[in-house]
């Protein structure tokens, strides 16, 4: 069975053809600046050249034709008709307390996901175009939905609620959900694969650490606790998100700088972080490289995102009364070594001792980076949302 993976965005598209019996992409590629006479289509075919080309997409109907031409194109495809596709998945940001795990998309699912726009006034009205557009160009082809938050749905109340007025709870779902779900529960089922022990008998803090970062306590399988809230700003200090910080500063600083809440919103969501403190970039790269160079404000930056991440392992770690492995995943989190290094340096009362040349440059894929005689396995486990999209849908729909 052929599975297309879509994740669509409020102006872009990227699309995975997964051949599922060998778990292999066919081909990939996206969509940008979709509303514009100069969108840009790239597709990747597998054993074929890249090819990218510039022309009006007005929106994501029309950028779904396009894939779909290319998928089959004579040079450029890998599949003889569109039909070849048998079913499509799409991740979802917000599934709610609705949804706990994936679903066929249906009418009810298309209303459910609308009635949580709310929740997710960015992300989910793009997933619904998403799905619109496969439907109005593959009619009857069977779709599903991944949820960001689903994962998550495991944890407790005491866990989830905010210690607030209840009412915002009942009448508003003000509450935590918990994002990168897709991811955490695809790196906790790699490291007990890699452990060679069952899932069902782990204790995992896994480390999503990418532009956005969450951690996520994971015993036996379920997330019993996530760094990120209501929204995706709660929790680990990220490349333009503040994270945790007093609620206080936000009428302090609307007071002070004669800011609007949207202002002040788009401060902590886009203008904070890694780009804040150092007032260079939100890129870890570029972190590294400054700090390289002797920039004090890149150091500090880097110091505080370490920190930040080391304090939530430790409380994890007493979310699960112990630790068996630490997880560390996404753009950040694979690549730096740096980083992962600065992290565990202080985390050795927990047991964590890192083997410093297993953890340099030039190891890739899934690996184990702790000395042996560590009590905590430390892993670096590469991410793959789109697989877990990919899996889903074909379990649901087969
Ligand atoms: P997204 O959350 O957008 O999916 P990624 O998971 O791709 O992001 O992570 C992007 C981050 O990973 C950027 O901050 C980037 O600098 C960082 N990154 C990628 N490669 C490296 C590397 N070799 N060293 C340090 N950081 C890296």
């Amino acid at each position: 069975m052929n599975v297309l993976v879509i994740n669509a965005g409020s102006s872009s598209l990227k699309y995975q053809l997964y051949f599922m019996s060998e778990g292999r992409v066919l081909a990939k590629g996206k969509v940008e600046r979709i509303g514009m006479d100069t969108a840009l289509l790239t597709h990747e075919p597998e054993g074929k050249p890249d090819v990218s080309e510039v022309s009006e997409i007005l929106d994501h109907t029309t950028a779904i034709r396009r894939v779909l031409d290319l998928l089959v194109h004579p040079q450029h495809g890998v599949l003889k008709t569109a039909a070849e596709i048998e079913a499509v998945g799409h991740r979802v940001v917000h599934g709610g307390e609705s949804f706990r795990a994936s679903v066929r998309v249906d009418e009810d699912v298309k209303r459910e996901i609308r009635r949580l726009f709310d929740l997710a006034p960015l992300h989910n009205p793009a997933a619904l175009l998403g799905i619109n557009a496969v439907e109005a160009n593959m009619p009857g082809v069977p779709q599903v939905v991944v949820f960001d938050t689903a994962f998550h749905q495991t944890m407790p109340p005491a866990a989830y609620l905010y210690p607030v007025p209840m009412a915002l709870y009942r009448k508003h779902k003000v509450r935590r959900y918990g994002f990168h779900g897709t991811s955490h529960h695809y790196v906790s089922e790699r490291a007990a694969a890699f452990l060679e022990r069952p899932l069902a008998a782990l204790k995992l803090v896994t480390c999503h650490i990418g532009n956005g970062a969450s951690c996520a306590a994971v015993l036996g399988g379920r997330s019993i606790d996530t760094s990120m809230g209501m929204t995706p700003l709660e929790g680990l200090m990220m490349g333009t998100r503040s994270g945790d910080l007093d609620p206080a500063i936000v009428p302090y600083t609307m007071g002070k700088e004669e800011l609007t809440l949207s202002e002040v919103s788009s401060m902590l969501n886009k203008h904070s972080g890694l780009q804040a403190v150092s007032g260079l970039s939100s890129d870890m790269r570029e972190i590294e490289g400054a700090m390289d160079a002797g920039d004090s404000n890149a150091a500090l930056a880097f110091e505080m995102y370490a920190y930040r991440l080391r304090k939530y392992i430790g409380a994890y770690a007493a979310a699960l009364n112990g630790m068996d492995a630490l997880v560390f995943t996404a753009g950040v989190g694979e690549n730096s070594e740096r980083l992962r290094s600065a992290v565990c340096r202080e985390l050795t009362f927990l047991g964590v001792e890192l083997d410093e040349v297993k953890n340099g440059r030039g190891y890739k894929g899934e690996r184990r980076i702790s000395a042996a005689s560590s009590r905590v396995e430390v892993l670096v486990i590469p991410t793959n949302e789109e697989w877990m999209i990919a899996r889903d849908t074909y379990a649901l729909v087969r």
